[in-house]
């Protein structure tokens, strides 16, 4: 049964004007190898950590500036939720079809509550805590080409024609403000787009974004801010000292004008300064160490790297099952094929080779989790290749190939084959990350000892779901496997309204 709400009762939680208030007790481990009796053990100790969590009720009106707006994914969720928000429905070959958020784990997607009766009961997720509504969201942001979003849209030939035609007078006085634009990070293909660019130093650039950021939120009366980098993927960026290893550094960098500061890092550092969070939608590194620290020091929360969407996405799946079965995947290999402008910039190799490393490590959790299975240090053959087909436009193609020892020395081969419209893809996973951003900010907690509540540390692991190579502070695990991303997100939101995590022991029938 679906049921659309629930309030929580219980003796942890509070419910006040502007608060949800629960005391929650994390159930953990602590692994230690001790010396006994002269031989070394490993020893597990559970233990209980008691948490204080305070989730802020308060649903801020929202404004999201994208960082290449005017791209495929910028004007796809642009429409997608102006469609949602009118009520639009068009007609297909197949059918009439309505508006919809399909794709996006905020929106779509369910978590159980409990059973009633001998019956699973779920709820939306969304239902877990007070979200922004997509629906209420003020989109805006910047472009290098200063087409307006009702001609980005036909340009991106994503959606249907019908539903363009319906979208246009909403979209045709929408221009992206103008972009930092630097040919060194982007692929020379691209040069002939930037029409619409920020004159002057770095350190103008950075001033002009922050006088934008500032300015949208007056014109647009929005209370809270986000920005989403969904523009071309760039090369990566030297990570050298001096330049732009450490905070000072990278501030004195952009001061000289250096050239090896990317345009993703200049946008991230105007919006950190002004305490508003950064998402990388791509896979660069435009969290340079000297960012990563400055976002810490400011406590201003930064998230990515790069939209988990399609092939990524079942590649976590898929070797996570494999790997949890006891079967050895051995070897890897991914094609890609897309026309879009996205493939036409990664057919330059710097570029490529951007994507090449955030699509490359997303197994090694998996991986180093069975050592039956793998000697330390053992990795299957992994092969990532993209090509660049006009023809297909946003239909992207990928096709794997997964091969596998199992029982015996036997071998067994998987082969998938993957159509979709890659923005189609990408619009609800960014429309997630806003929302999910906008929220883990209202949310506080505090271990037992611990004299203040705070914030989640400002690199945002709790995004990781939606990322490919997701960014964590130093010291903290990677873990790409999809459905413990999934997990950690969906009981981290119960915790704060005090639900156990989703254990699936279902004893009661047992
Ligand atoms: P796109 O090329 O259609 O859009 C990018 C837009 O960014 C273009 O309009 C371009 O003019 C603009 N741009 C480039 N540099 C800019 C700058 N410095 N400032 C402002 N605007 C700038 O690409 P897309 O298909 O929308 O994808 C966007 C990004 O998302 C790509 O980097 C892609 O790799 C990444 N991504 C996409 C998916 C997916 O499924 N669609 C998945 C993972 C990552």
């Amino acid at each position: 049964m679906f049921i659309e709400s629930f309030k929580v009762e219980s003796p942890n939680v509070k419910y006040t004007e502007n608060e949800i208030h629960s005391v929650y007790d994390y159930e953990t481990t602590e692994v230690v190898h001790e010396n006994r009796n002269g031989t070394y053990q490993w020893v597990v100790k559970p233990k209980t950590v008691k948490y204080d969590f305070k989730t802020d009720t308060r649903v801020p009106k929202l404004g999201v500036m994208l960082v290449g707006w005017g791209g495929n994914n910028g004007s796809t969720l642009t429409a997608g939720v102006i469609a949602n928000k009118e009520g639009i429905s068009w007609a297909t070959k197949d059918k009439v079809q309505q508006a919809n958020y399909f794709g996006s784990l905020t929106q779509a997607s369910s978590i159980r509550v409990g059973s009633y009766n001998g019956e699973e009961i779920y709820a939306p997720f969304k239902s877990l805590l007070p979200m922004v509504n997509p629906d209420d969201v003020v989109f805006g942001g910047w472009d290098i080409s200063d087409m307006n979003l009702a001609d980005a849209m036909a340009r991106a030939r994503v959606l249907d024609i019908d539903l363009q035609k319906q979208l246009r007078p909403y979209m045709e006085h929408m221009v992206p403000l103008p972009g930092i634009y630097d040919p060194d990070f982007i692929a020379a293909n691209q040069g002939s787009r930037a029409n619409s660019v920020i004159k002057g130093t770095k350190k103008e650039q950075v001033d002009q974004i922050i006088k934008d950021m500032r300015e949208f939120k007056e014109k647009n009366k929005v209370d809270k801010l986000v920005v989403l980098w969904t523009a071309n993927t760039e090369r990566y960026s030297d990570v050298v000292v001096g330049l732009n290893d450490t905070m000072e550094n990278l501030l004195a960098s952009v001061e000289k004008n250096e050239s090896e500061i990317s345009p993703s890092t200049l946008y991230a550092i105007a919006c950190v300064l002004e305490g508003i969070p950064f998402i990388n939608g791509s896979p660069q590194n435009t969290f340079v160490p000297g960012l990563i620290e400055l976002a810490i020091s400011k406590n201003c929360l930064i998230g990515g790297d790069d939209f988990k969407s399609g092939q990524t996405k079942m590649k976590s799946v898929l070797v996570d099952f494999l790997v949890g079965a006891g079967i050895k995947p051995t070897s890897i290999v991914s094609y890609n094929h897309l026309g879009n402008n996205d493939g036409m910039n990664l057919s330059a190799p710097q570029t490529f080779r951007s994507k090449e490393i955030s699509k490359s490590n997303v197994v090694d959790d998996m991986v180093a989790s069975n050592g039956i299975l793998f000697e330390p240090g053992e990795h299957p053959d992994h092969v990532v290749v993209i090509k660049y087909v006009p023809y297909v436009g946003d239909s992207k193609r990928a096709m794997d190939e997964y091969t596998s020892e199992i029982f015996m020395g036997g071998k067994n081969t998987i082969v998938m084959h993957n159509t979709c419209e890659d923005s189609l893809l990408a619009a609800p996973i960014i429309l997630d990350l806003v929302l999910l951003a906008e929220l883990s900010t209202r949310i506080q907690f505090k271990a037992e000892g611990e004299g203040k509540f705070h914030s989640f540390h400002p690199v945002a692991t709790i995004l990781s779901y939606l990322t490919k190579a997701p960014l964590v502070p130093a010291g903290t695990p990677v873990v790409n496997a999809l459905s413990k991303q999934r997990a950690m997100l969906e009981n981290i939101l119960r915790a704060c309204v005090g639900l156990a995590p989703e254990n699936n022991m279902i004893l009661e029938y047992k």
